[in-house]
């Protein structure tokens, strides 16, 4: 039978924001929302991509050689460029860049070989109550995968965290049950309307999958990303409080304020900007003001302060 492959853009050691203790956090490629703040624009679609940072580019001219495309020309102005429309993205130019200027973003892995990478931090998890947290993109969007990774997990006695957007089939939540010891869910926008705009979908989904959730005892903890002059609202923060009255079990509430991140990604890989210059970076004092929001409402906020 053939090996079940996930694809994934990133398996990061140490993560110590992804759940309890120290974990090792694979991010899968692939999601199905839109986000117009997304930080990790590289894990919306399943396709790879190449990656290009011209300050780290030493003028060895190997990509120049191995392109069959000529994607790569050099423009007396403006240096290296990448004429992207040509690029089949093959990998042929990342392959021979020593000076890891051209990067290959994404790739295919067994079920063996994910585990075997979480697995070499296992002691560091016993001593700090950690594990493993899969991540994207969206987990489930790569079910088989998601599902056998987080069994095979399980089996090794990991703790086992799921973040998710909660834009997928129930059927698929169901599949990893079993496996999941807390699940870090999104709530990005509470009005229907306005979701639909900043993430190309509707939330009623993912509101009946977080109930489902609840109702089939599952440990969970809302992420909350807020981005300034989006969701900083009233009527949000009010709607979540809501919300999380008429779910007691839920562990609590994480603000995930809003970064620039996704804006260099976005450059080096050659994706189409989705507005994200426009939102200001929030100051401490922003992110303690939405806290206190929250808090006056009864959330149970576990941001510091
Ligand atoms: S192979 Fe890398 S370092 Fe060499 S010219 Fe191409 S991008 Fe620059
Ligand atoms: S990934 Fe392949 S097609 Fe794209 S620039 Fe590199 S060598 Fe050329």
């Amino acid at each position: 039978m053939a090996p079940i492959l996930g694809r994934v853009f990133d398996i990061q050691r140490f993560s110590i924001h992804d759940g309890p203790g120290i974990r090792t956090t694979v991010f899968l490629k692939g999601c199905s929302l839109r986000c117009v703040w997304c930080h990790n624009p590289e894990g919306i679609d399943r396709e790879r991509h190449l990656s290009f940072v011209a300050r780290n580019c030493i003028g060895c001219g190997y990509c120049f050689r191995v392109c069959p495309n000529q994607v790569h020309v050099m423009d007396s102005e403006k240096g290296h460029l990448l004429r992207r429309e040509k690029c089949e993205v093959c990998g042929a130019c990342a392959e021979e860049c020593y000076a890891k200027a051209l990067e290959l973003v994404g790739r295919d892995v067994t079920v063996e070989d994910a585990l075997a990478e979480v697995m070499r931090d296992q002691p560091f998890y016993e001593t700090s109550g950690g594990g493993l947290t899969l991540s994207g993109g969206e987990p489930l969007a790569q079910i088989d995968f998601t599902e056998a990774l987080l069994r095979a997990a399980k089996e090794a006695g990991l703790h086992c965290a799921v973040e998710t957007c909660g834009h997928a089939p129930f059927r698929a939540f169901k599949r990893v049950l079993p496996y999941v010891d807390l699940y870090l869910y999104d709530i990005k926008e509470t009005d229907e309307r306005r979701h639909e705009e900043y993430t190309g979908a509707p939330n009623g989904v993912i509101f009946e999958n977080l109930r489902a959730l609840h109702d089939a005892g599952a440990a969970i903890l809302l992420r909350l990303p807020i981005v300034p002059g989006l969701n900083d609202r009233d009527d949000h923060f009010e709607n979540v409080a809501r919300l999380m009255r008429s779910l007691p079990r839920l562990r609590g509430a994480e603000i995930m304020p809003y970064h620039r991140l996704g804006t260099s990604k976005r450059e080096r890989m050659g994706l189409a900007s989705v507005g994200d210059a426009i939102y200001e970076t929030p100051s401490k004092e922003a992110v303690a003001g939405w806290v206190e929001a929250l808090r006056r409402r009864g959330v149970a906020v576990i941001n510091e302060g």
